[in-house]
């Protein structure tokens, strides 16, 4: 018995395999499925150690059969040195046992879930007539939010601002020979902002920042507000919050770390999960502005990592690592430190696994 692991080179290779134009709406389709059995999960609010630059945090989610935990940080400054503000592995295991059955990178992966996640929110939330995104703060997520919104949603035109004006011409770039996709440069977000359909916000700064106020809001337009997702971490004015519809992934996490941190506590909202069951409607109105407040939850990975090992599967990609020991006899941990002389560590194991893993399980992917 060993672990799948997928490091960064796979998920390469993944995409590759599968082209992110059906990759985003596939990983969507597992969103989707998951939010739909929201009753089957076991949710608590992610576990946050701050620190003066940034924060530490832990996601972990089950549904009885499989346990999710993703570790990821948010370091706004870490790009002035070199490493991403956003870095995250994750885990999926066996719930019977507790045996690791998935260790995967979640750096890439989170920023194909969270753009899944907000394209699936503006179906549901954004006019139907759509297709004009202005897109704030242009790093390390931006190209990914442009392509599911170009995918999912058929967004042609993006009006990208940042106030680093490399982070711009670098998504330009990026997206130059995507077909049907036309970029272009904004001077201002209030230049990006107007006339706009959906307006995505994806800046970094640990602070209670306004970079969206009430005045550049239009009638019918959506905001997918993703930058702010910490206590202390906003990016849009609490004026715009009190005239939407707000939708939120999981109250109890949102109401410390979105955007409705700064209105009431019992200000209405709306849980993304009813929205897509249909038991709460979105947008009543070609009029409405709506907003989907996310912050990122631990379903989404939880989703996005059985979308990978599947994907890995059907692809024979990636590796097997022994991450646990394999014993003869489960209670003889002591033999894999044993002294020369003794049965070498590597013979442990044999060729007989210990643990059988449940035939109904589909982990047992290839020849480990
Ligand atoms: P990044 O550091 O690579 O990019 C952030 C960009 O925002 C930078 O280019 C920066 O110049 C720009 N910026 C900062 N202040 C700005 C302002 N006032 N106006 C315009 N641009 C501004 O970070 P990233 O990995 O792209 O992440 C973006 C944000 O999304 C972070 O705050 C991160 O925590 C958050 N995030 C949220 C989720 C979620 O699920 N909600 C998931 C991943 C990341």
């Amino acid at each position: 018995m060993k672990t799948k692991y997928l490091d960064v080179l796979d998920l390469g290779r993944l995409i590759q395999a599968r082209g992110l134009h059906r990759f985003l709406p596939g990983m969507a389709q597992y969103i989707r499925q998951d939010y739909l059995r929201w009753q089957q999960f076991e949710k608590i609010a992610r576990v946050s150690s701050h620190s003066p630059d940034g924060v530490i945090e832990l996601m972990p989610i089950s549904d009885g059969v499989l346990y999710g935990c993703k570790y990821v940080n948010g370091h706004p400054k870490n790009t002035m040195v070199g490493l991403p503000t956003v870095m995250a592995f994750g885990v999926l295991a066996d719930v019977n046992t507790g045996y690791p059955l998935l260790l995967s990178e979640l750096t890439l992966t989170t920023a194909l879930r969270t753009a899944a996640t907000s394209a699936l929110a503006a179906q549901a939330m954004a006019r139907d007539d759509a297709h004009v995104m202005a897109l704030i703060g242009n790093g390390a997520q931006s190209e990914f939010q442009a392509l599911a919104f170009h995918y999912m949603l058929g967004v042609d035109e993006i009006r990208a601002y940042d106030i680093d004006g490399r982070a711009t011409r670098k998504l330009m770039a990026n997206l130059a020979k995507v077909p049907g996709l036309h970029i272009v440069p904004a001077s201002s977000v209030a230049q990006a902002v107007k006339g706009a359909d959906i307006v995505t916000t994806l800046t970094a700064d640990k602070r209670k920042a306004a970079i969206l106020t009430p005045e550049m809001i239009e009638p019918g337009m959506h905001l997918n507000a993703v930058g702010g997702d910490c206590p202390g971490k906003t990016e849009l004015h609490p004026g715009i919050l009190r005239d939407a519809r707000i939708m939120v992934e999981f109250e109890p996490q949102s109401r410390i770390e979105g955007e409705i941190q700064q209105l009431a506590p019992d200000a209405p909202v709306l849980a993304f999960w009813q929205v897509l069951s249909g038991t709460q409607q979105g947008r009543t109105s070609a009029q409405d502005i709506t907003v989907f407040d996310s912050v990122g939850f631990a379903l989404e990975d939880f989703s996005a990592l059985r979308y990978v090992r599947d994907l890995a599967q059907e692809h024979q990609i990636g590796s097997w690592i022994k991450l646990v020991p394999d014993l003869l006899d489960p209670k003889d941990l002591y033999r894999l430190v044993a002294d020369e002389g003794d049965e070498p560590a590597d013979c442990i194991s044999g060729s007989r696994p210990v643990f059988q893993a449940p035939a109904t399980m589909d982990y047992r992917i290839g020849s480990p």
